[in-house]
């Protein structure tokens, strides 16, 4: 069986205030028994949280990482520093730093393994934009992204990936993919991965992502290969978070 997994992506949002109260509201919180919860905060914050979340559900998670782990490289933050703060999860590819920031596969890749050799478990972001699903071409998309990472790392190494598919359209949108959207791209993942390992494949853990919210959390989680979801806006409301994390 694959534990769900709710990771709320804060993105450059949230304050030292919100760790806090995050951290109050999920240490008393009732929630489902077989869940994992991440919490991905800007880096500053990563230290508090990761002192407010002890005796708490909720795990941390980084929002990218460098491939190296240390060097001349102004700005940048290593896997290795992550992890000395009890990181648990990184993103990788999200589709924000794949525009904004013009990372290529080969990037998403080489920080997808940067994750895995420090122990930190990628969740490897893909996605179509909405002109690559206007013109039929989500598939292609979707797999060049997943294959181009999946395939170059060691099957021990594929098997601890998180993959979450987000189509950009519904980024930030308040346009969701429909359920029957979602299910049919990520079994698609599911099917692809089959082909190079069939017990990998049943284990993948595949997320969802874009505008999921307390009201259509349930109707996507529901879905046969959704296991879980990655959030962006309303995972900085507490109500919400919750809520989508009782849909799990
Ligand atoms: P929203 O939930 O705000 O659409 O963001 C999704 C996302 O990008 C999570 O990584």
């Amino acid at each position: 069986m694959r534990t769900p997994l709710i990771a709320g992506n804060w993105k450059m949002n949230g304050s030292a205030e919100l760790i806090h109260a995050f951290a109050e509201h999920f240490r008393d919180a009732i929630l489902p028994t077989a869940l994992d919860i991440a919490v991905m905060p800007p880096f500053p914050y990563l230290h508090a949280a990761f002192q407010a979340f002890q005796g708490s559900p909720l795990t941390l998670g980084a929002q990218t990482l460098n491939p190296l782990n240390s060097g001349a490289h102004t700005g940048e933050v290593s896997g290795r520093m992550l992890k000395e703060f009890g990181v648990t999860y990184a993103l990788t590819g999200h589709s924000e730093r794949r525009q904004l920031y013009r990372e290529t596969d080969d990037h998403v890749y080489a920080r997808t393994l940067a994750a895995l050799n420090v122990g930190i478990t990628p969740i490897l972001c893909v996605g179509e934009t909405l002109e690559e699903r206007d013109s039929g071409s989500t598939m292609d998309v979707v797999l060049r992204q997943v294959g181009h990472v999946m395939a170059r790392l060691e099957p021990d190494q594929r098997e601890q990936v998180v993959i979450a598919y987000e189509p950009v359209w519904a980024i930030g949108t308040g346009r969701t993919a429909t359920p029957e959207q979602a299910q049919e791209v990520m079994s698609g993942i599911r099917a692809y991965q089959g082909e190079f390992d069939a017990q990998l494949a049943q284990q993948l853990r595949l997320l969802y992502g874009g505008s999921m919210n307390a009201k259509n959390a349930a109707e996507l989680l529901a879905q046969p290969d959704i296991d879980g979801g990655l959030v962006g806006g309303a995972s900085l409301k507490i109500d919400d978070f919750h809520a989508i994390c009782q849909s799990a």
